[in-house]
């Protein structure tokens, strides 16, 4: 049996969450119905960034109730102890869960401060330019992290 560790501290889960490409964030329909959808994503102090087009379902169902329930998962490797024991086989990961509520980002300043944050996330060392209209067009959103856990199966904390 691997190990499993969980993460309580927020400096632990940050090392997890900078590793991911990808969160999906969960929320709720006006209907009560679960709705979950992929993002790209940027992280620093305490607050994950997202962007969007301002129109589709997602931001309708946000703008509602803002709030979401977010996951981060990577390092994720298949293993086994014997190759024809399905039972033994499993998948090492690094996953965290977080939860908390959208917040839409009005302002072009500030839109462009988390954009450079969502972009340092997948690019190295950049000043980032943005044209006035994409900046005006594009819904930037950030979440606080209220309540969050990390869980390590196979792995030790960095
Ligand atoms: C790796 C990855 C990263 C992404 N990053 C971003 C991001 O940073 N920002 C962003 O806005 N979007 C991102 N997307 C796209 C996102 O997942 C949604 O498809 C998109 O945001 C539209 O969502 P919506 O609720 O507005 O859909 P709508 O256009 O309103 O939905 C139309 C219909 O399509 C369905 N649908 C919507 N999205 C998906 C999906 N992903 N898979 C299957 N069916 C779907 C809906 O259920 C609905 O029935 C990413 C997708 C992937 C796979």
């Amino acid at each position: 049996m691997r190990k499993i560790t969980y993460l309580d501290q927020l400096s632990q889960v940050e090392k997890v969450i900078r590793k991911c490409e990808v969160c999906h964030v969960a929320m709720v329909s006006p209907d009560g119905d679960p709705y979950l959808v992929p993002f790209n994503f940027g992280y620093a102090d305490g607050y994950i960034y997202l962007h969007s087009d301002p129109k589709g379902m997602k931001i309708d169902y946000l703008k509602n109730n803002p709030k979401v329930c977010i996951n981060f998962t990577t390092d994720h490797d298949l293993f086994h102890i014997n190759k024809e024991v399905a039972c033994s086989y499993g998948m090492r990961y690094r996953s965290v869960i977080v939860n908390g509520e959208v917040e839409f980002i009005d302002t072009i300043e500030e839109k462009e401060r988390f954009l450079n944050v969502f972009m340092g996330q997948y690019v190295e060392g950049g000043d980032f330019t943005y044209s006035g209209p994409a900046l005006t067009n594009v819904c930037v959103m950030r979440v606080k992290v209220e309540n969050f856990k990390g869980k390590l199966y196979g792995y030790q904390p960095e």
